[in-house]
């Protein structure tokens, strides 16, 4: 196939065309790519990157996602669930040192013990926070009426990946079962919007099964949803869970990676104004001649997440294997991160809880719309 140029210049890329930038080719070629979504990042986000203080609540999970190492069947895990104590403090080192942003995640609980005790979390976070700070999500596919009950408590953004937009694909990786499709999924994140969330997703890059045409859909699917925020890397096998029997199908983890920054420069032209993570994936990857969040800042990535769960938990929230953990949010650690970001000609966003621009924009147009 030639090179199809129109992606740079029309902004309305086809399938076929976003494979072929996917496609393993020269080094040339890639810099190419990279160096047009570098370019949308300086002209839309800017080269500042964004901080949130991730802290991984609880693994009790009640589902059994056959990639994930801390779905339900894993018995190799001890399970734990932090106290509300825990938050309260991370969000006060947080604010003391100029950061804006707290993100709960946690596997999937929807018991009513679990979803007010969530409810009672944020009304918490929100009151010490105060308005300036932003209070994120991740807990998995929950009733609407708990999204809204989150939201109303004073959370601001949800996290909820897609995984992948191929329903085929989604039920290979998942269990058989109507509590598992692509389907419920999607009312799920339809049921955040409805909600008033900044809304964030995402799928895993490199899956066995997967083509490259599934993830130039992928980011057809963020483009026509208009999401405000994708995390998305290298899929990472974990032995303790079925989808690690492919393993000897998947392509070298150095693929998966260099597929990975190709898909954040690719969403970087598609949707200059959203958020983009350089995710813990990428970083986890470990290859010598690499060196992860700088690749993903260089593809047009925004976000980094820094792991603040207690050390004593952080092994057993271990999605797959090898996770690498950004941080701790020492002192030490955060101006040596800027030091680094300065060479890059990148600085760490401080005092800035970094909304998607691509939300308050879509959020001043709905009240517009409104005030008509
Ligand atoms: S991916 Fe999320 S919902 Fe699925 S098993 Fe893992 S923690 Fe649970």
């Amino acid at each position: 196939m030639d090179t199809p140029v129109s992606f740079f210049t029309n902004h309305s890329p086809s399938e076929e065309e976003l494979a072929y930038w996917l496609e393993p080719g020269s080094v040339e070629k890639d810099r190419q790519l990279f160096d047009r979504a570098y370019a949308a990042k300086i002209e839309h986000p800017g080269p500042r990157l964004h901080l949130r203080f991730l802290l991984e609540v609880s693994n009790v999970c009640s589902r059994d996602c056959l990639y994930c190492g801390v779905r339900r069947s894993n018995r190799e895990i001890e399970r734990y669930s932090l106290q509300p104590e825990v938050a309260m403090e991370v969000l006060r080192r947080a604010k003391s040192r100029g950061y804006r942003n707290i993100v709960l995640q946690a596997g999937e609980r929807r018991d009513k013990t679990f979803t007010r005790a969530v409810t009672r979390l944020v009304e918490q976070l929100r009151r010490e926070g105060g308005e300036d700070f932003r209070i994120v999500l991740s807990l998995g596919e929950q009733p609407a009426a708990a999204y809204r009950d989150w939201k109303q408590a004073g959370a601001d953004r949800y996290l909820l990946r897609i995984e992948t937009s191929n329903p085929k694909l989604y039920s290979k990786i998942h269990p058989p079962g109507s509590a598992y499709t692509l389907g419920a999924r999607l009312r799920s994140l339809e049921a955040l919007r409805e909600a008033g969330f900044q809304t964030g997703t995402g799928v895993m890059i490199g899956l066995p099964f997967q083509t490259l045409r599934d993830l130039a859909a992928d980011l057809l699917f963020f483009k026509a949803w208009e999401v405000d925020m994708v995390g998305m890397g290298p899929y990472l096998e974990h032995h303790a869970t079925p989808l690690f029997a492919y393993r000897h199908q998947l392509l070298t983890v150095k693929e998966r990676y260099l597929l990975s920054l190709r898909m954040i420069a690719l969403l970087r032209c598609l949707m200059p104004d959203i958020n983009i993570v350089a995710s813990t994936a990428l970083q986890s990857v470990g290859l010598p001649d690499t060196e992860p969040l700088r690749d993903a800042l260089m593809a047009g990535a925004n976000v980094m997440m820094l792991n603040v769960t207690p050390e004593s938990c952080q092994k057993a929230y271990s999605l797959y294997e090898n996770k690498f953990t950004p941080g701790p949010d020492s002192e030490k650690y955060l101006v040596d991160l800027a030091r680094q970001l300065n060479t890059w000609g990148e600085e760490i966003a401080l005092e800035d809880p970094g909304d998607p621009l691509h939300y308050l924009k879509t959020k001043n147009t709905i009240l517009k719309k409104s005030l008509k």
